[in-house]
């Protein structure tokens, strides 16, 4: 186990540094455009592969780097160039992070990488699990998957909803009831393969924020995969829900939520950036806007808005290195630090660009100023990969032991 460290070493400073460049250069000019096309900006993800920065070797580097905070880094400095864009880079990785979770080593060695693409020709990858009546309440999934034995095959049926890249992603994977009378102990995540007959993008959302990051419904139809799409394979899936059915205690973990849970962090990070970015930006602000002959930084009133900001940023990535570092060393958590990880970062994205467009007035209101962009893309992080709702639910059942509704 590596001892935590709020000093990251060389390594981490040596990435934090060339993805800022990326961030500043690439991504941070080109926000305005791909929000306002509201579309996937490929040439963006093209580039980022080229540099090695859109890959499942770099990833996998940052995802298993012990120190804890290498995906962190890689997280905040991306969504700090821009949310949209930042998550049409990294969106691929919650269904590789599904994979990682729930998969066989050969499952991994096989659909990883394919997720990715090559830099030459890039692809992304979709994670479905929500459907429209099964957001917060994933036991609630009716999207079903029943084994064919003759062909050895599994044929997935359903509708999803909300899924990032869901439609335009190489390889989706999808998140199924094999047994619906066991509720979320019955579900099994599948990988989709490219080009498969049945699965195809439904509607496309229109959103208020991230909207270079494309969100879709996915329409199953009758969707055939072999048998060895089912991550994790039969075998293992058969223990778990025999397990389940005897009424067995710790009957295996939810496929969604094994996700979700590895996860968390990386995706408070990303609020982190957003509220990073945006409190620079007001920073600068209230130092050169002068009014009453003064900039308005001057005003303790301003100035303490600042200083709360500031605060809350910074003790959202001490909350977001610890539940990561925890989840790199195998640290269970038994306080639920992973959803307090990104409960407080995403309230904080909230809270921190809501006060930086207060502080920049009437231009904090306008598209002049990247704030208002931020404002908007933060209103997610408190509502996927759990809402807050959902992270203190799961936060008091962990500190109570109780169940808690
Ligand atoms: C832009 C975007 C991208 C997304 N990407 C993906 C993706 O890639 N893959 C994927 O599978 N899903 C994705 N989602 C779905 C997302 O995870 C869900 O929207 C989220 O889990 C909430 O579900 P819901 O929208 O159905 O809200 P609901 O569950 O209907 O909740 C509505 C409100 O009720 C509250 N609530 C519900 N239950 C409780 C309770 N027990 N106690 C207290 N409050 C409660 C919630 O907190 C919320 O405020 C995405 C969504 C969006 C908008």
């Amino acid at each position: 186990m590596t001892t935590f460290s709020l000093d990251p070493g060389p390594d981490q400073i040596a990435v934090r540094d060339w993805l800022h460049g990326f961030a500043a250069d690439v991504i941070r000019p080109a926000a305005a455009e791909w929000d306002e096309r509201e579309e996937t900006p490929w040439p963006i993800i093209q580039e980022a592969a080229k540099l090695g920065i859109y890959s499942l070797d770099f990833y996998a580097q940052q995802f298993f780097d012990p120190s804890g905070v290498g995906i962190p880094i890689a997280m905040e400095e991306l969504f700090w160039g821009d949310a949209g864009i930042g998550l049409a880079i990294t969106g691929t990785t919650l269904a590789a992070v599904a994979v990682l979770a729930n998969g066989t080593d050969e499952q991994i060695g096989t659909w990883a990488p394919q997720m990715f693409g090559t830099p030459e020709d890039v692809k992304v990858a979709a994670f479905c699990s929500s459907e429209p009546d099964a957001g917060s309440d994933v036991s609630a999934l009716r999207t079903r998957a029943v084994y064919d034995e003759a062909k050895d095959e599994w044929v997935l049926n359903g509708t999803k909803t909300w899924a990032t890249n869901g439609g335009i992603a190489h390889v989706h994977v999808v998140v199924a009831t094999v047994d619906p009378e066991l509720g979320s102990r019955g579900q099994a995540s599948f990988v989709v393969p490219p080009g498969t007959k049945g699965l195809s993008q439904g509607q496309k959302f229109k959103k208020h924020g991230i909207r270079a990051s494309h969100t879709a419904e996915v329409v199953l139809d009758g969707v055939r995969v072999p048998g060895h799409c089912l991550l994790g394979g039969k075998e293992k899936l058969d223990a778990r829900l025999a397990r389940a059915r005897e009424g067995a205690k710790g009957g295996g973990r939810n496929a969604a939520m094994a996700t979700f849970e590895a996860s968390r962090p990386a995706v408070g990070a990303q609020a982190i950036g957003i509220a990073r970015a945006a409190y620079e930006v007001a920073l600068d602000y209230a130092r050169t806007r002068v009014q009453f002959g003064k900039p308005i930084i001057e005003n303790q009133g301003v100035a303490f808005q600042l200083a709360d900001m500031k605060t809350r940023i910074d003790a959202a990535r001490l909350l977001v290195w610890r539940a990561s570092w925890m989840a790199v060393n195998n640290q269970p958590f038994t306080s639920a630090e992973g959803s307090m990880s990104k409960l407080y970062a995403g309230e904080t994205a909230k809270f921190v660009t809501a006060q930086a467009m207060q502080i920049l007035g009437g231009n904090g209101y306008t598209r002049e100023y990247p704030v208002e962009r931020m404002h908007r893309d933060s209103a997610i992080y408190t509502v996927f990969e759990g809402t807050s709702e959902i992270q203190r639910l799961v936060i008091a059942r962990a500190i109570s032991g109780a169940p808690i509704r």
